[in-house]
C-alpha cells in the first residue's frame, strides 16, 4: 500500500462513524452519559458493565443508525454489517459459543432502547439463534431438553409476533389448550414432549399465516429482528406514547444485541424486576417481584402472579426470593445498593438468575409517583447522597400537584367499609383517591370521559394499546398483574390513582360486568371508588377530602408533625425558593383563593379579575341596571350602588395579602355577558326592572356583538363609559386607604386591559392617577399608586416602548396574546387544534404551553422595548401559561420578573421556576 493510500484509509478509519458499541467482561465502549446515541438501555448496560455489575456481554447499535434508517429509505449505513459481525465475534469469544453453531449455539436477545424509557412500547426478542438444529445443540449442551424446547417455542412466538406480524393470540391459544390437555396450571410444568409438539404446531401456524417457513438462517433472524426494532419506532403505540410524553419523533431508538442468560433452566433459575425504593410512596425499602423458572417478560405479562423478592414484602404465605435463594438475594442486595449509590437515584432493575448466578439486564431511573418523587428526593438529601439542588432538579414540577389531590374521607370510608361496600383489595400501585364510572375498555373510557363524571378504567390487565384510555381515566383498576405490571408503571408515570392485581374481582368483558363475591355485579357506567394508597376497591361513589398538604396548610386540621408528606413538600419548595429568581404570584379574585395561594407560597396577586365580583347574587341586578341605564346619570347611580360591594371585595383581598402586591384588572368583558340571553330570562328581568319585554329585548340585541372577543370590551369600555373605570378605581383606593388605616400595608396595582394604542393607556392611566389622588386626598392616607397595562394585543407588544413610558408594569395576558397572534379563537380552536398537533403543524397546543418561537417572541420583544423606555418596568405573565413548566422556562429565559398562575399551580410554578433558573445558569455557563 502506498503511503498516501495508507493515510487515506487511516483517515477513513478515523472519520468512519462508529455505529456499534461493545460491552462485556467488565469493560464497555459506552457509558451512562451516552444515552443520546446508546439509548437508555444501552447506556445502562454499558455503565453497569463498567462498574463491575454482572451483565451478559453484547453490543449496542446506536440511535444514529435509526435516524440513518429513516433518512435513507429504511436502509443501513454500508459498514454496519461488518461492525455487527465483528462485535458478534467478540461476544462469541467471551461466551465460548458460536452464533448458529449446531453443537454449542450462542443465543442473543435483540432489544430496543430509546433515550427516554418507553415502557412496553418497543418489542424485544429473546432466544434468537434457535432453529431446528441449534435447539438440539442447546438441549445437549445444557443437558435439558425441556428448557431448550421452552426457549424455542418462546422465540418462535416472539419473533413471529414482532417480525413476521403473526398475532401472538394464535400461539397463546395453542399454549393454553396444551396446558389444559396436559392438566397443568403453568407453562413451567409443561413436559418436554408436549413442548416439542407445540413447536411443531407453532411452525405450522407460521407457514399458514405467512406462506413461508419459519426462518432457519440465524443471520436472517438477526437482521430481521434489528429491522423490526427500528421499524417499531414508528408503530402506533410508540407514536402515542411519545406524543403523550413529549418525546421528539426524531430521537430514534438504539438496538441492543445481548447474549442470553436463562431464567427458565430449572428451579435454581428465575427472572425478576425490582425497585431500589418503593415507587408508589417512596419508602426506603428494596422492593420487587420475581418468578422462578421463567424468562423475560413473564413477570410483567401477568401470566403467573409473581412472588415478592424480600421477606418484608410477603403478605400471605408466598415464598420470597430472600428465603428461597438467600445467597442470590444477598448478591442482589449488594448490586442494588451499588447501583443506587452510583446513580444517586432510585433505580428500576431487571435481573435474571441462571443456575444460582445473578445477572443484571437493565437499570434505569425508576418512574415514580409525585409522592415518591418528593420523598425520595428529600430522603436522599438527608442521606447525603444528593444536595438540595439535585433534589429540586429531579422532581418533575408538574408531579408535585399530586400531593394536593384529594384523598377519601377516612370517616366516610370507614362507614362504607362497615356497610359492606368493600369489593376487594388489590395492590396499591398509584396513590390517591378516585371515584368514577366504570369503563371496561380504553375506547369507552375516552368516550365517557368527555362527559362530566370521572371514569375508572377497569381491565383484567392493560397493554400499551390502552394508553389513551388510561390517560382519560381518573383511576385505573386491574384484576391481574403486580406492582411492576404495565398498568402500574404507566399509572405511576401519569400520576393516576391505580389499584392492580385485585384477583378477587372478576372482569367479564363479554357480559360487561365487574363481579365481586357477595355483591351485585357492576356494569359499565356504575360508580366505583379506588383508594390507590391502600389498594381498596369500594362500590359506589365515595366522598373525598383534602390532601394532607391542604389539611396542614389551609384547613388546619393536621399539624406539620403529623404529616411527612407535608414536611417534604415544604422542604423541597423552600429549597426551590432559595434557587429561583422568578417571582410567583397567583390569579385570584376572592379572599379565599388569595389565602390558599398565599399559603401555597404566592408572593402576591398577578391578576385579580373584577368582573367575577359583578356576577354575585345581589350585585348582578345593579350591574344590569348600570348597563341598561338610558344615560350617564343613570349609570352613575347604579355604579354608586355597586361601589360598596367592590370596595368590600378589595378590602378582603388586601387584608388577606397583607402588604403583598395585588394587580387588579379593571373591567374586561363585553357588557352583554352580564345580560340574560334567552327570552324567558329577558322577560323575568323586564318584570324585575319594570321594563317592557320588547324594549329590553331590543336593548339586549343592540348590545349583541358578532365577535365580542374583539368587540366593545377592555379599556374600550373604560373609554366610552369612563364612569365604570372611575368607580372601580375609587373602590380600589378607598379600600386600600381604609385597610391601611388599620395598620395593614397595601400595594394595589391597577391594570388596564386590552390596550392597543398609546392613547388608550394615556387616557385610562391619567384617569386612574387622578381618581386615586382624589381618594388619597379625601381619606388622608397615603398608599402607593401604581398603574400598568396588560399586553395581550400584538400591537401593544410592538409599541411597548411608548407604553413603557406611561406604565409602571406590564403583564402579558398570554391567553389573548396567543389568540390574537395566531388568529385562533380560544373558544373554537378545540375543533382543529388536536389535529394540528397530530399532524405536527404545531408541536403543542399553544394555549397550554407558550409558543416560544412566535407568541413568545412578542413577549421577549415587548419586554425589551418596554424596559428600554423604563428600566424599572416590572414585567410578568398572567395567562394560563404562568403555571406551565415549559412556559416558565421560557419566561425565565426572557428575564420576566414573575409569573402568575391559579392557586393550585403555585407550588408547580415555584419548583419549575427553580428548575428554569438552574437551566439558565447552566446555559449561561
Ligand atoms: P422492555 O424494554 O420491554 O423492558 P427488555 O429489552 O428489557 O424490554 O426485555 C424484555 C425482557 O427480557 C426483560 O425482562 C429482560 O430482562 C429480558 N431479557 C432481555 N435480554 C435478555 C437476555 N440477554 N437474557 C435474558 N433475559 C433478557
Ligand atoms: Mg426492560
Ligand atoms: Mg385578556
Amino acid at each position: 500500500m502506498s503511503s498516501t493510500a495508507a493515510s487515506i484509509s487511516k483517515l477513513d478509519d478515523k472519520t468512519r462513524k462508529k455505529y456499534v458499541y461493545y460491552f462485556g467482561e467488565g469493560h464497555a465502549e459506552g457509558n451512562a452519559k451516552m444515552k443520546d446515541i446508546l439509548g437508555g438501555k444501552g447506556a445502562g448496560l454499558a455503565e453497569m458493565t463498567n462498574i463491575g455489575v454482572p451483565v451478559p456481554p453484547g453490543f449496542t447499535i446506536s440511535t444514529e443508525v435509526c435516524t440513518y434508517f429513516y433518512d435513507h429509505g429504511k436502509s443501513y449505513p454500508p459498514d454496519l454489517r461488518d461492525a455487527v459481525a465483528e462485535n458478534l465475534g467478540r461476544v462469541e469469544h467471551v461466551v465460548g459459543r458460536k452464533f448458529g453453531d449446531p453443537a454449542k449455539p450462542l443465543l442473543v436477545s435483540v432489544r430496543s432502547g430509546a433515550r427516554a424509557s418507553m415502557p412496553g412500547m418497543m418489542d424485544t426478542i429473546l432466544n434468537l439463534g434457535l432453529n431446528d438444529e441449534t435447539v438440539q445443540g442447546l438441549a445437549r449442551s445444557s443437558n435439558d431438553e425441556r428448557f431448550a424446547l421452552d426457549s424455542y417455542r418462546r422465540f418462535i412466538q416472539m419473533y413471529s409476533d414482532v417480525v413476521l406480524e403473526v398475532d401472538k393470540e394464535h400461539f397463546e391459544h395453542e399454549l393454553f389448550a396444551l396446558r389444559d390437555k396436559a392438566g397443568v396450571q403453568t407453562d413451567a410444568e409443561i413436559p418436554a414432549d408436549a413442548l416439542r409438539e407445540l413447536v411443531g404446531t407453532y411452525k405450522k401456524i407460521v407457514r399458514e399465516k405467512t406462506g413461508k417457513d419459519f426462518p432457519q438462517d440465524v443471520h436472517d433472524q438477526l437482521w430481521g429482528a434489528i429491522g423490526a426494532v427500528f421499524g417499531s419506532w414508528n408503530n402506533q403505540r410508540a407514536i402515542t406514547y411519545r406524543k403523550l410524553n413529549g418525546i421528539p419523533d426524531d430521537w430514534g431508538t438504539a438496538v441492543n444485541v445481548q447474549s442470553m442468560v436463562f431464567g427458565n433452566m430449572g428451579d435454581d433459575c428465575a427472572t425478576g424486576v425490582a425497585f431500589t425504593r418503593n415507587p408508589s410512596n417512596g419508602e426506603r425499602k428494596f422492593f420487587g417481584e420475581y418468578l422462578p423458572n421463567a424468562q423475560g417478560e413473564d413477570v410483567v405479562a401477568g401470566i403467573r402472579t409473581p412472588l415478592p423478592i424480600s421477606k418484608a414484602q410477603v403478605v400471605a404465605d408466598e415464598k420470597s426470593l430472600e428465603e428461597t435463594m438467600p445467597s442470590v438475594y444477598a448478591q442482589l442486595e449488594d448490586v442494588y445498593k451499588k447501583l443506587e449509590s452510583h446513580y444517586r437515584d432510585m433505580q428500576d432493575i431487571e435481573f435474571t438468575i441462571q443456575s444460582g448466578k445473578l445477572y443484571l439486564l437493565q437499570t434505569r431511573t425508576g418512574k415514580r409517583t409525585g409522592f415518591a418523587a418528593v420523598k425520595i428526593a428529600c430522603d436522599m438529601v438527608g442521606e447525603g447522597l444528593i444536595v438540595p439542588r439535585a433534589a429540586v432538579e429531579r422532581v418533575e414540577a408538574g408531579q408535585i400537584i399530586q400531593l394536593l389531590a384529594p384523598v377519601f374521607d377516612a370517616k366516610e370510608k370507614e362507614k362504607a367499609l362497615k356497610g359492606g361496600r368493600l369489593l376487594g383489595r388489590g395492590l396499591p400501585a398509584g396513590p390517591g383517591a378516585a371515584a368514577g364510572r366504570i369503563a371496561f375498555n380504553a375506547e369507552h373510557a375516552v368516550q365517557m370521559a368527555k362527559d362530566d363524571d370521572p371514569v375508572i378504567l377497569v381491565r383484567i390487565e392493560t397493554s400499551p394499546e390502552d394508553i389513551a384510555g388510561m390517560h382519560s381515566a381518573a383511576g385505573i383498576l386491574t384484576t391481574r398483574g403486580g406492582l411492576t405490571s404495565h398498568a402500574a408503571v404507566v399509572a405511576r408515570g401519569m400520576g393516576r390513582p391505580c389499584v392492580v392485581g385485585a384477583g378477587a374481582l372478576k372482569v367479564d368483558y363479554g357480559r360487561g360486568e365487574l363481579r365481586a363475591e357477595g355483591h351485585e355485579p357492576l356494569e359499565e357506567g356504575d360508580w366505583v371508588s379506588l383508594d390507590g394508597t391502600t389498594g381498596e376497591i369500594l362500590g359506589g361513589k365515595l366522598p373525598t377530602k383534602p390532601s394532607e398538604v391542604l389539611q396542614v396548610l389551609v384547613e388546619n386540621t393536621m399539624k406539620p408533625e403529623q404529616s411527612e408528606v407535608y414536611r417534604n413538600f415544604d422542604r423541597l419548595l423552600k429549597w426551590a425558593d432559595e434557587i429561583r429568581t422568578l417571582g410567583v404570584r397567583t390569579n385570584a379574585d376572592t379572599p379565599n383563593d388569595a389565602r390558599t395561594a398565599r399559603l401555597f407560597g404566592a408572593a402576591g396577586i398577578g391578576l385579580c379579575r373584577t368582573e367575577h365580583m359583578f356576577f354575585a347574587e345581589e350585585r348582578i341586578i345593579r350591574v344590569r341596571e348600570m348597563i341598561l341605564a338610558r344615560n350617564e346619570e343613570g349609570r352613575r347611580r347604579a355604579l354608586e350602588a355597586i361601589l360598596p360591594f367592590q370596595k368590600a371585595d378589595f378590602e378582603g383581598i388586601f387584608r388577606e395579602l397583607d402588604g403583598m402586591p395585588v394587580t387588579i384588572r379593571l373591567l374586561d368583558p363585553p357588557l352583554h355577558e352580564f345580560l340574560p340571553q334567552n327570552e324567558g330570562q329577558i322577560s323575568a328581568l323586564a318584570r324585575d326592572m319594570g321594563w317592557g319585554f320588547v324594549e329590553l329585548r331590543a336593548k339586549v340585541n343592540q348590545l349583541h356583538e358578532v365577535n365580542p372577543m374583539l368587540g366593545h370590551r377592555g379599556c374600550r369600555l373604560g373609554i366610552t363609559y369612563p364612569e365604570i373605570y372611575e368607580m372601580q378605581v375609587r373602590a380600589i383606593f378607598q379600600a386600600a386607604c381604609d385597610v391601611k388605616k388599620d395598620g395593614i400595608d397595601v400595594h394595589p396595582e391597577v391594570m388596564i386591559p386590552l390596550v392597543g394604542t398609546v392613547k388608550e393607556l394615556q387616557l385610562t392611566a391619567d384617569m386612574t392617577r387622578r381618581v386615586a389622588a382624589e381618594v388619597i386626598e379625601e381619606r388622608g392616607v397615603d398608599v402607593p399608586v401604581i398603574v400598568g397595562t396588560m399586553i395581550e394585543i400584538p400591537r401593544a407588544a410592538l409599541i411597548a416602548e411608548q407604553l413603557g413610558e406611561i406604565a409602571e408594569f406590564f403583564s402579558f395576558g398570554t391567553n389573548d396574546l396567543t389568540q390574537m397572534t395566531f388568529g385562533y379563537s380560544r373558544d373554537d380552536a378545540g375543533s382543529f387544534l388536536p389535529e394540528y398537533v397530530e399532524k405536527k403543524i404545531l408541536p403543542k397546543d399553544p394555549f397550554e404551553s407558550i409558543d416560544t418561537v412566535g407568541v413568545g417572541q412578542l413577549v421577549r420583544l415587548g419586554t425589551e422595548r418596554g424596559r428600554s423606555a423604563n428600566p424599572k418596568l416590572k414585567v410578568g405573565v398572567c395567562g394560563e401559561h404562568g403555571g406551565d413548566p415549559d412556559s416558565i422556562r421560557f419566561f425565565r429565559s426572557v428575564n420576566l420578573d414573575y409569573v402568575s398562575c391559579s392557586p393550585y399551580r403555585v407550588p408547580v410554578a415555584r419548583l419549575a421556576a427553580a428548575q428554569a433558573e438552574l437551566e439558565q445558569k447552566a446555559y449561561e455557563g
